[in-house]
C-alpha cells in the first residue's frame, strides 16, 4: 500500500496530496505544526504535544477546526495506514485559503495536513553512540520562538550553515551572547558541579516536549538540574553536552565549533540520562 496523508478531511495518496496555492501557509507561513514521535506503534507524549499545538494555535488566533480527540483519531489512522512502528508524525495547520492579504480573512477555514514517515532506530543508536557535532550561529529569529510556527527560515539557514561546517545541529546565540537553543532541538550542558542546565522556558525558545519529559525524569531521580542561560565560555568548561528533541531524544554533543566536549566522546552520563528520559515519557 502506498503512503497515505490526511488532508482536510480526506485520506489521500501521499504523492497526489495537494494544498491550494493561496493557502496562507504557502503565502505567509501563517500556521503551526507539531511533530510526534512514534515508538513501537505508540505515540510518545501525545497529550503534551496536543496541548502545545492548541497553545500555538491560540497565540496565532487560529481556531482549531477539530477537537483534540479527533486529532488523535486521525493521527492514529495515519500511523496504522502507513504501518509505522518507529517513526514521526507531522501535523500542520494553517489559517487556510484566502485571497492574498496580510490581515486575517473574514471567514477562516484552516487547512490540516497529517503525514507520517518511518525512522530508523539504528540511525538514532548510531548518533547516540557517536554523539553529534554542533556549530554556532547567530539567533536571528523573531521574539515568539515559544510558538511552534511553520515560519522556520532562520532555522533553515542556520542548519544549512551547520551542514556546510560538517555539524548536524546549530546552537543559536542571541545578542547577549547566550545560547538559546538548537535550530531543531533544545540545548543542554552538564557543568563541572554536575548540574545540568538548559535555557529557561520563555519566548526565546520552543519549550520542547522532550525537554519537559526529561526534566520530569531528572526531578524524579533527584539529578541536579537548573533552568539557566549559558554562553560559549560555559560550553568550554562543560563536562558534557546534549541536544533534546522528539526526533533525537537525548543525544550527546561531542563538539561545539572547535570546542571538544570532555574527551570528544559521548559523556559517561549519557546512557543514564537517556534512560531517565525514556522512563519519563508517556506512550499511548
Ligand atoms: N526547539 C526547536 C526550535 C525545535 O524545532 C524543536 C523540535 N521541534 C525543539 C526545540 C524540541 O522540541 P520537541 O522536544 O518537542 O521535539
Amino acid at each position: 500500500m502506498s503512503r497515505v496523508a490526511y488532508v482536510n478531511g480526506n485520506y489521500l495518496d501521499f504523492n497526489k496530496s495537494l494544498i491550494h496555492i493561496e493557502d496562507r501557509g504557502y503565502q505567509f507561513a501563517d500556521g503551526v505544526y507539531e511533530v510526534f514521535n512514534v515508538s513501537n506503534s505508540k505515540l510518545v507524549d501525545y497529550d503534551l504535544h496536543l496541548k502545545r499545538l492548541f497553545r500555538s494555535l491560540g497565540e496565532l488566533q487560529i481556531k482549531s477546526p477539530i477537537s483534540k480527540n479527533t486529532f488523535i483519531y486521525h493521527i492514529e489512522n495515519i500511523v496504522r495506514m502507513n504501518i509505522i512502528t518507529n517513526g514521526l508524525i507531522y501535523l500542520q495547520i494553517t489559517r487556510g485559503v484566502a485571497p492574498r492579504d496580510h490581515k486575517f480573512p473574514k471567514k477562516q477555514k484552516s487547512s490540516i495536513v497529517i503525514t507520517g514517515r518511518h525512522s530508523s532506530e539504528d540511525e538514532y543508536e548510531n548518533k547516540f553512540k557517536k554523539g553529534i557535532k554542533v556549530s554556532t550561529h547567530e539567533d536571528i529569529r523573531w521574539g515568539r520562538c515559544d510558538i511552534k510556527t511553520i515560519s522556520l527560515l532562520p532555522n533553515v539557514l542556520a542548519k544549512q550553515d551547520a551542514h556546510i561546517k560538517g555539524a548536524s545541529e546549530a546552537w543559536l546565540i542571541n545578542k547577549e551572547g547566550y545560547i538559546t537553543e538548537g535550530c531543531a532541538s533544545n540545548a543542554w550542558i552538564l557543568k563541572k558541579d554536575n548540574t545540568l542546565i538548559t535555557h529557561p522556558s520563555n519566548n526565546a525558545i520552543l519549550t520542547g516536549i522532550t525537554r519537559t519529559s526529561f526534566i520530569k525524569g531528572l526531578k524524579k531521580h533527584s539529578i541536579k538540574f537548573k533552568e539557566a542561560k549559558f554562553k560559549v565560555k560555559d560550553i568550554r568548561n562543560a563536562k558534557e553536552a546534549y541536544a533534546t528533541s522528539a526526533t533525537q531524544h537525548v543525544t550527546p554533543v561531542i563538539k561545539v565549533d572547535k570546542i571538544r566536549i570532555g574527551n570528544g566522546k559521548p559523556g559517561k552520563f549519557a546512557p543514564t540520562l537517556r534512560d531517565v528520559y525514556m522512563e519519563a515519557l508517556q506512550l499511548k
